[in-house]
């Protein structure tokens, strides 16, 4: 009777195993991508790059790992990658500095951790990590946040390790075209700059064995930005949301925007209060929402199923996705 008792045990476990469904999405921003100046070597960098950190965060699920483990491996990634718009690829600030905002919520708890405007702090990911797991607050700023990580043992480093060439351009160029436009509306003439020079944050939504979601974005900002601007990415609603009853979200855009339409927390209600999918929730807020008011990016959202969604209103949107049910997909343009 008792071997028969633990092989039924046994089989039961394995079938729980089988239906919770893994997930793991992420996106490395949003905008108008150049085709002109995407040779077929930088588009497959692109990819390489996102299946790289696609497949470590899947990695850390399939090893029994949380989903925040999963979209913390994930977004360090990208940022230790000067492809993207955070870490060692952030944009210059108008003064030629580099702020970085990052920000992390646990769909189980509905804990959050944010950075915002940190200079000194080579993955702003881990640090809003451990301002939500090992300090009594939501948000940190600048030197305080700093003061944060290194009471932490973060080791701080130089501003000038986020420096790039190809991104000391794009400063350039916006600044250019912020000065012809002067006397203008600043806001006007910001929202003119192409977006290639405004965009490229990265985030990942993640879901793991224990049916948790969890979701982190990770920012330089948008180029040329002054006085401390701190865009959606660190705002918990705005830029990434997660609650295990509706879903997880990373934003990506015009971050101005994504903060006066709070749009992670909308999609989720959407999902939690009206019972839409997630792909009718981002559709609704990204085609109709965001874009009847003029704010431009797009968002990945996962919920406790494991359904997703990749959703932009721009011409292209850096992304991937793995479940346990769909083979990992990498995709750039529509
Ligand atoms: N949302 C970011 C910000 O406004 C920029 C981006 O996603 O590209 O700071």
């Amino acid at each position: 009777m008792r071997p028969l008792l633990f092989l039924l045990l046994f089989f039961c476990s394995l079938s729980q195993a089988a239906e919770q469904p893994l997930a793991i999405v992420i996106h490395g921003g949003a905008g108008t991508i150049d085709k002109g100046a995407m040779t077929p070597e930088r588009e497959q960098a692109y990819r390489d790059k996102l299946r790289q950190a696609l497949d470590a965060g899947f990695a850390v699920l399939e090893d029994g790992g949380t989903s925040l483990d999963a979209v913390t491996e994930a977004i360090t990634l990208l940022e230790n990658s000067p492809l993207f718009n955070a870490g060692r690829g952030a944009v210059y600030t108008y003064d030629g500095h580099h702020e970085l905002d990052a920000s992390i919520m646990d769909g189980r708890t509905r804990q959050a951790g944010a950075v915002a405007g940190v200079r000194r702090v080579e993955n702003p990911i881990r640090l809003a990590r451990l301002v939500m797991e090992q300090s009594p607050f939501v948000m940190l700023s600048g030197a305080g946040a700093e003061a944060f990580a290194e009471s932490q043992g973060l080791r701080l480093v130089d501003n000038h390790l986020f420096d790039s060439e190809h991104r000391y351009r794009q400063l350039q160029r916006a600044k250019e075209r912020l000065e012809r436009q002067r006397g203008e509306d600043y806001r006007a003439a910001v929202e003119g700059l192409p977006s290639p020079l405004r965009m490229g944050t990265v985030g990942a939504v993640a879901l793991d064995k224990f049916g948790n979601l969890a979701a982190g974005t990770s920012t330089g900002g948008m180029t040329a930005k002054r006085y401390g601007r701190i865009g959606d990415s660190p705002v918990i609603g705005a830029g990434t949301f997660a609650d295990n009853s509706s879903c997880a979200v990373s934003a990506t855009g015009h971050g101005e925007y994504f903060i006066r339409y709070n749009v992670a927390a909308d999609i989720c209600a959407r999902v939690g209060y009206l019972g839409k999918s997630v792909v009718q929730a981002a559709d609704e807020v990204v085609h109709r929402v965001l874009q009847r008011a003029g704010g431009t990016g797009g968002v990945i959202v996962l919920d406790a199923a494991g359904n997703f969604a990749m959703v932009f209103n721009t011409e292209g949107m850096y992304r991937a996705s793995r479940t346990s049910a769909q083979p990992a997909r990498v995709a750039i343009f529509e």
